[in-house]
């Protein structure tokens, strides 16, 4: 069931990379959802902006994360916020979720486009699910990779989550560089054309990955288009 203009308070900010920041905020009453869904966040009545859930259905919370942009005013009045202010919520929306039938899936991630596999990751996790993940993150540099120590302690704990993380320009890194491309996910992805594909990011990435996806011969993916970036 859809909910709509909720006032709910936020319990806690963190930075959890240069210049982005989570917002983790009271979950109301009878909100229901599932991993990968996102909400609608508005400072002001028809003054919002979408954003995917970087939580679990299982938690107490609700968690979403965002890039704060100088150049977006709307950004900077979020940014202003301070934990116990209020933020006006409306969800879940999104027909880009989990299923708990799927055992074999992959993510791609374009920077922020982390969020909702970070909810579905957790939610994994916490349902100790034999579901097989590979995720292929994509980041500009190191510091700018969000939920990175999450992600890490995650598939420290669940041995069937598999991150693979890339950096197209961070020179000093000695792992992955450059983009996700064709021979990219040849070189970590097994049984590519089996997999259930996860797509999320800025419009620009996402179509991009889709593309080589196609050019693979993929023809289950799934996909959350950032739209607004
Ligand atoms: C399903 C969904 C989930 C999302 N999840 C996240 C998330 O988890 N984290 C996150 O950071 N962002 C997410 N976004 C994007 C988010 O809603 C914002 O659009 C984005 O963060 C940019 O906001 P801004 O204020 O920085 O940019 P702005 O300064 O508002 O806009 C930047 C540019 O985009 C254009 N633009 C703005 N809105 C739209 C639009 N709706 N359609 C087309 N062009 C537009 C503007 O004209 C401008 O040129 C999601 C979007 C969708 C649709």
């Amino acid at each position: 069931m859809i909910l709509e203009n909720l006032n709910v308070k936020i319990k806690e900010i963190k930075e959890v990379a240069e210049l982005t920041k989570s917002f983790v905020l009271e979950k109301p009453e009878n909100f229901v959802y599932e991993p990968g869904q996102h909400v609608f966040i508005e400072l002001s009545i028809d003054n919002g902006k979408p954003f995917s859930l970087a939580s679990s259905p299982h938690e107490d919370v609700l968690e979403f994360a965002t890039i704060i942009r100088d150049s977006s005013e709307w950004k900077q009045e979020l940014n202003d916020k301070q934990e116990g202010d209020e933020l006006i919520l409306s969800g879940p929306y999104g027909a880009f979720k989990y299923e708990d039938s799927e055992k074999d899936i992959s993510f791609i991630a374009g920077g922020i486009g982390i969020t909702p596999f970070i909810g579905i990751l957790r939610y994994l996790t916490e349902k100790e699910m034999d579901t097989k993940v590979v995720l292929l993150y994509s980041n500009k540099n190191r510091k700018r990779t969000a939920f990175r120590k999450e992600l890490d302690d995650l598939s420290e704990k669940n041995k069937n989550i598999n991150i693979i993380y890339t950096m197209t320009d961070d020179p000093e890194y000695e792992g992955n560089k450059g983009r996700i491309d064709k021979s990219f996910i040849k070189k970590h992805v097994e049984n590519i054309t089996n997999k259930v594909w996860y797509i999320a990011g800025p419009p620009f990435m996402v179509d991009s990955f889709k593309l080589v996806l196609k050019e693979l011969g993929v023809e289950k993916i799934k996909i959350d288009s950032f739209k607004g970036y």
